[in-house]
């Protein structure tokens, strides 16, 4: 499997230097990088197939917006969800500032709570903080496990009758650890709660069915899935998102507009105001069809075969310190003694290796783990055993450079 993984690397133009030298990309949980079919499909979207969608009459126009739409079912198809319960947005971002604004504003008031949890990135925080100054809502934290898991026992010892969501990582960011959906799902049923799962870093990595894992609300986005930036998916069910009031105002979510009043489209275009990410939504899609070419499962598998290699290998450096739970998905945090993670960054980087050093956006986990960074690898599918050769090299020339 590694064998065939490994041939991919060569559809990946940015796996090599500027000097033609391999680059040890390990940075993936930041972004991927993009295989030349997404590449492809984003030129020809651009290029010779350019249009606007939803407005013209004429045949180009028709046809985006037929390819628009496409892309539309085909991530809803990805993640196991209808066409119209996928709005597109910016990114995972977006998307949970879109909840926070619109089902939060019109459901949450003064004495209900949200709970999060420790290993939350920032962007399911503050959303839900610019929330609470709207609202008077309030936030409950759920601890971690010893191994940097989310505690779903402690969690639920949290949660009560007040508490109208929970919103919490399918994959952390930072620790690679998976959450217990079901059991998440179990405990916001019981007390009749919504859950939104943050999915950054579970879609490129684990096979994800909206559907049987029983949440609300699904975010995630494409630049980490091997697409572009500028877009992502909230997918969410149908009946919360019909009740959903808009999120921005502007052309194409709308019905009907007078200056005395307005009424707003169906969801999901009610979401979408203005000219949308016409090609990155395609190459969102060409994404979804590149990934599903190989296998999630597939990957999944290497990602967990290079995890635990790796793993060993870092476990074996007397001054190294490893974060998170053995069983982590395709990333890795660690400190090797007194030395900065972006010192140690640096030096990599001399050597082709592209790590991630810092709080990577997730402070409030920073301040749990004792440390105010770490230095993270990351794996795809495009990662091998020469990337993790080359990352232990590293470490142990920065070793050598700090004399430790
Ligand atoms: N959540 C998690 C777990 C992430 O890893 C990231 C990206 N680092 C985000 C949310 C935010 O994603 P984006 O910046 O693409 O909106």
């Amino acid at each position: 499997m590694t064998t065939e993984l490994l041939s991919r690397k060569a559809d990946f133009p940015g796996m090599v230097t500027a000097d033609g030298k391999p680059w040890h990309y390990l940075d993936t949980a930041a972004t991927a990088q993009k295989p030349q079919a997404v590449v492809d499909a984003m030129t020809r979207a651009l290029g010779r197939d350019y249009a606007t969608v939803h407005r013209g009459v004429y045949s180009r126009s028709a046809e985006m917006t037929l390819g628009y739409e496409a892309a539309r079912r085909r991530i809803a198809a990805f993640v196991g969800g209808q066409e119209d319960e996928i709005v597109f947005t910016r990114g995972a971002t977006e998307a949970i500032n879109l909840v926070a604004a619109t089902w939060g504003v019109a459901n949450l008031k003064k004495g209900d709570r949200i709970l999060l949890s420790t290993l939350e990135h920032h962007s399911n925080i503050v959303p839900w903080q610019m929330l609470r100054e709207k609202t008077g809502v309030e936030i409950d934290v759920c601890p971690l496990t010893e191994d940097g898991r989310i505690d779903i026992e402690a969690a639920s010892r949290i949660v009560g009758k007040r508490h109208k969501l929970i919103a919490l990582a399918h994959v952390s960011n930072v620790l690679g650890s998976k959450l217990d959906v079901a059991a998440a799902a179990d405990l916001a049923r019981s007390v009749d709660a919504k859950l939104l799962l943050d999915g950054c870093q579970a879609v490129p990595r684990l096979k994800v069915d909206v559907e049987a894992l029983g949440c609300d609300f699904y975010v995630f986005s494409a630049h980490k899935l091997y697409g572009p930036t500028g877009i992502g998916a909230l997918w969410a069910k149908k009946d919360i998102l019909d009740a959903m009031p808009p999120y921005q105002g502007g052309g194409s979510m709308i019905d009907r507009v007078t200056f005395e009043r307005t009424t707003w489209a169906d969801a999901p275009t009610r979401f979408e105001a203005g000219t949308p990410a016409i090609t990155e939504a395609i190459a969102f899609a060409a994404a979804a069809d590149y990934v599903d070419s190989i296998g999630i499962e597939a990957i999944e598998a290497h990602e967990e075969r290079l995890t635990a290699m790796a793993r060993d290998e870092l476990a074996k450096i007397n001054s190294l310190r490893l974060y998170g739970p053995e069983d982590s998905a395709g990333i890795i945090s660690f400190t090797l003694g007194d030395i900065h993670p972006h010192d140690l960054g640096t030096i990599l980087d001399e050597e082709n290796v592209a790590i991630r050093a810092g709080h990577h956006c997730a402070q409030p986990l920073m301040d749990h783990l004792g440390v105010p960074a770490t230095a993270r690898a990351s794996f795809a599918l495009y990662s091998d055993e020469d990337d993790i050769a080359a990352l232990l090299r590293g470490i142990e020339r920065t070793m050598r450079i700090f004399g430790s």
